[in-house]
């Protein structure tokens, strides 16, 4: 096996596509050397060696030692050095390098095989002792840092102190004569705490400090990391061993970092930092104040020191023109990493840069007009989730922010507006015209409305899934959750915070995006929904196959979605509908009533609410397919549950407390989810989907109308099972939709299909869709019936599950594609086996989520819908799976 990989002087063993196997720092310096930039010649010792160290004891291969060094002796050559000669002195760096970058990984050693004897060498070679001691200095403290595992603070502090005791203010004032003595209390220091001296001898420096890097791997620190972010463990991490290049040789020398575009705006402008006479990360590490690379950047920043352009053009120009061969070569924005050692430019590392969404977008749209690369490929440049940043107003970044607390930042956006503690506050404020933000120690499903009527929710208890953050995510409303430092006193309305106690109707500010909370109001930048926005839509629109609709059964919500680009309501959950005030005093009448004829009687009040409902939203769809799916859940969530509640109930609607109690009391289920409710409950009552089924067509007629524009709906029945339950909802509203027709003298085109969310319906698809026009699958309750667990009560073993790697992805989150998604492929492929033109689409909160919706392309359903706010989420990624 090939363990190490070398690069230098215009040529190159390895490539950018190697990534895998030298990690992606090692992959790009080779690229970059065989493209002719200068860069130090070094090699890289792969990722297989990292593996198979771990597979053998934490031993090397048997060749490994050599390997290393015949790749040093090369490196030698080229640099006309020899690493522990102190008459040609030759230094490295080790660096750690793996596929994807990893904070938590090792740090870089620098100046590695610099010795009492070598760094005067090194003085004399130079002809700068301030520099030779320098490099020695930040040697033995970065080797023992993350070699030796002394803490560098150690370092930090005896340098401080001798900082103080000289009277100098930077690090670059000291004299060579002062850092000897600093070397000496370091390496007094770590003898003190180690109990042995500092190491000599240059071998054992190189292999202790790559052997630190394979350790690093399997540290507490990476170890974390990659559970966070789905890193595999068997990838290992690459080391890098480059010849020094030194950017704390005077004035004349420098080093830096760059982006070939601003990574905040995607602004085509050169963008970074430097600091003169420094080395490797002083520019972040906030050693000193860096200056900008360009003059246009110093003159924006207002800066009196001096920019690169000025201070060293050459080195300037010959920068310019390798971040533009970079850029194109890669074809995206790099992030460039460069030393300058007397005046020569010196390239150490250049990658992919991280960038906002704002700059996500717009440069992939600049760069398809320029031509680097295609519409398709810069929609696929775009993390689709990243785009819920951009829909919601944000903080302007200038503003002054008066924190009052913190919490999870549950639901993204920022949201001003007077306090309230109640959902009926929220309701008042809001029909007065002003703005309320929903103060809650906690929400339930009663305050819904309340959240509605809100700007933002904030709440004191509570996670990223509780019902707040779930709620709010799903309205697209602002929400910080778990904000425990704030104390809810609801009897004295008041709101605690950081010794300030704010009253209800005082004014806060919450940021969603980072979960805190501000006193009064703050400026806003509102979304750009436009230009490269826009444009990045428009192309996704013209690549994607699959339809996305929208979840929705408010206007507002159908608008928001329409905006969006929806392109059609997949799920209108009609329960949602009778919470509100009149109309769930007659649902509990119909719940209450005794006799059919009693029940009907209730429902024929219910009825011109619910069609004025389905009016309006047939009407903002103008003529787009509407999906209704008949009342869903068990009867008793209608019911008042608290004695109070039950008094208070019994007493507006002149029933006594004692009928409300038992009749509640008889719609207890142990196990409501699986219980009395979809298609249960039209079985039980059909009067009631007689009811729903002919508010549909009726305000389907008038739409037709009104507008013009003829109207499809597809009636959905729920949690079907049994062709049977189907075939018997259905005849029902046949007769409806007949009565109807009848009676308006009109036609309508409708389809009746139903929801696959149990598995004797994927099971039985073939069957099913004899009846069902339509499959909608409802992968929420799919998901839960397939594996057996509940939603609500999952929370806490799956977390465990996905420490202990028994499941990667919360299967609630991200449709189980091996399980779940295998139903979802049968009931398809059964589904169009029976119906070639069956409707196949998928609701809930999958329909969303982009890994989930690349599954539905490849099962080939006809479209996705999810909650307004991940409309255009689900427009690009669907067209990232048609790619
Ligand atoms: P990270 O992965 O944390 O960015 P790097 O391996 O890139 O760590 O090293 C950090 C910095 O150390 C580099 O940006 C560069 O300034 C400096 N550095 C690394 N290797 C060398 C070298 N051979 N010569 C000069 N400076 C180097
Ligand atoms: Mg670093
Ligand atoms: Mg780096």
């Amino acid at each position: 096996t090939k363990w190490v990989y070398t690069f230098g002087d215009g040529a190159a063993e390895g490539r950018a596509g190697d990534r895998n196997l030298l990690g992606g720092k090692g992959a790009n310096l080779a690229e970059m050397c065989s493209l002719g930039l200068p860069v130090p010649p070094g090699f890289t010792i792969t990722t297989e060696a990292c593996n198979w160290y771990y597979a053998n004891d934490k031993a090397y291969p048997g060749t490994l030692k050599a390997d290393v060094g015949a790749a040093l002796d090369q490196v030698g050559k080229l640099t006309g050095r020899r690493f522990g000669d102190p008459q040609k002195l030759l230094l490295v760096s080790v660096r750690s390098g793996a596929r994807a970058s990893m904070p938590g990984m090792m740090d870089t050693v620098l100046n590695l095989g610099l010795n009492d004897v070598t760094v005067e060498a090194l003085a004399k070679d130079s002809g700068d002792a301030r520099f030779a001691y320098d490099s020695y200095r930040r040697f033995i403290h970065m080797y023992s840092d993350v070699v030796m595992g002394l803490d560098h603070e150690v370092f930090e502090e005896i340098l401080e102190d001798e900082k103080a005791r000289l009277g100098h203010e930077l690090d670059t004032e000291l004299t060579a004569a002062e850092w000897q003595e600093v070397i000496a209390l370091y390496k007094a220091k770590v003898e003190e705490e180690l109990g042995k001296p500092f190491p000599q001898e240059p071998q054992e420096q190189l292999w202790g400090a790559i052997g630190a890097v394979f350790s690093s791997w399997m540290n507490h620190r990476a170890i974390t990391y990659r559970k966070l972010h789905d890193i595999p463990e068997s990838w290992g991490t690459a080391v890098n061993v480059q010849a020094m290049v030194f950017g704390n040789m005077g004035d004349t020398s420098a080093t830096g970092v760059a982006f070939t575009r601003n990574p905040s705006t995607g602004e085509r402008k050169l963008y970074g930092e430097f600091l003169v006479n420094a080395q490797g990360e002083d520019v972040v590490a906030g050693i000193r104040t860096p200056q900008n690379i360009t003059e246009a950047a110093r003159i924006a920043a207002g800066s009196d020191k001096p920019s690169l352009q000025k201070l060293m053009p050459e080195a300037f120009a010959a920068f310019v023109d390798i971040s533009d061969r970079l850029e194109k070569h890669y074809r995206d924005m790099q992030d460039l990493e460069f030393t300058i050692e007397r005046g020569k430019l010196w390239m150490l590392q250049t990658r992919s840069g991280k960038r906002t969404a704002k700059a996500a977008l717009k440069i992939a749209v600049e760069m398809a007009a320029e031509k680097l690369i295609s519409s398709e490929e810069a929609i696929t440049r775009i993390d689709p989730a990243s785009l819920d940043q951009l829909l919601h107003p944000t903080i302007d970044p200038k503003a002054e922010r008066h924190v009052i607390g913190t919490g999870l930042p549950a639901s993204p956006g920022a949201a001003t507006g007077e306090i309230v503690f109640s959902s009926d506050d929220a309701e008042d404020l809001k029909t007065q015209g002003r703005k309320a933000i929903l103060v809650r120690i906690e929400t339930s499903p009663e305050d819904i409305h309340g959240m509605h009527a809100s700007e933002g929710i904030l709440t004191t208890r509570g996670g990223m899934t509780s019902h707040a953050a779930v709620v709010a995510r799903g309205m697209g409303k602002p929400c910080v959750s778990g904000a425990g430092s704030l104390r809810v006193d609801y009897r004295n309305g008041t709101l605690m915070a950081m010794g300030v106690t704010l009253k209800k109707g005082d004014v806060i500010t919450i940021d969603g995006s980072n979960g805190q909370v501000l006193k009064g109001t703050v400026p806003m930048l509102q979304p750009e929904l436009s230009g490269d926005f826009a444009a990045i839509m428009q192309w996704a629109d013209k690549i994607r196959r699959m339809a996305v609709r929208t979840n929705a059964e408010t206007p507002a919500d159908a608008r928001m979605a329409r905006s969006f680009g929806a392109e059609g309501i997949g799920l209108c959950r009609t329960e949602h509908m009778f919470f509100d005030d009149d109309r769930i005093v007659a649902m509990r009448e119909m719940i209450l009533a005794d006799t059919e004829k009693d029940r009907r009687t209730a429902l024929e009040k219910l009825l011109p609410m619910q069609r004025s409902d389905f009016l309006e939203l047939f009407e903002i769809m103008a003529g787009l397919p509407v999906t209704i799916r008949l009342l869903d859940p068990p009867l008793h969530e209608f019911l008042p549950k608290t004695e109070a509640e039950i008094a208070e109930v019994a007493g507006s609607m002149s029933v006594s407390a004692e009928k409300l109690r038992q009749r509640t009391e008889a719609l207890h289920e142990f196990n409501p989810m699986l219980g009395h409710r979809g298609c249960r409950l039209a079985v039980s009552y059909p009067e009631i989907a007689e009811m729903q089924a002919r508010a549909i067509f009726e305000a389907a007629v008038e739409a037709a109308k009104k507008t013009g524009a003829p109207v499809v709906p597809e009636v959905m029945v729920p949690l079907v099972g049994l062709v049977e339950e189907l075939d018997y909802v259905k005849s029902r509203i046949d007769q409806v939709a007949k009565s109807v027709m009848q009676e308006s003298g009109t036609t309508i085109d409708y389809l009746v299909g139903t929801m696959i969310e149990l598995p004797r319906a994927a099971i039985r698809a073939q069957v099913i869709a004899k009846t069902a026009e339509f499959f909608s699958f409802g992968t929420n309750d799919l998901t839960q019936t397939t594996f057996g667990i509940s939603r609500d009560d999952a929370a806490s073993f799956l977390e465990t599950y996905r420490q202990k790697g028994i499941i990667e992805q919360d299967p609630f989150v991200s449709l189980d594609v091996d399980g779940v998604g295998e139903l979802v492929r049968m009931a398809s492929e059964k589904g169009r086996a029976a119906r070639p033109q069956i409707k196949l689409g998928i609701c809930g909160e999958h329909g969303g989520d982009p890994a989930s919706i690349r599954f539905c392309e490849e099962v080939g359903l006809d479209y996705v819908s999810c909650s307004p706010y991940r409309v255009p989420i689900a427009r690009l990624a669907a067209a990232q799976a048609a790619v």
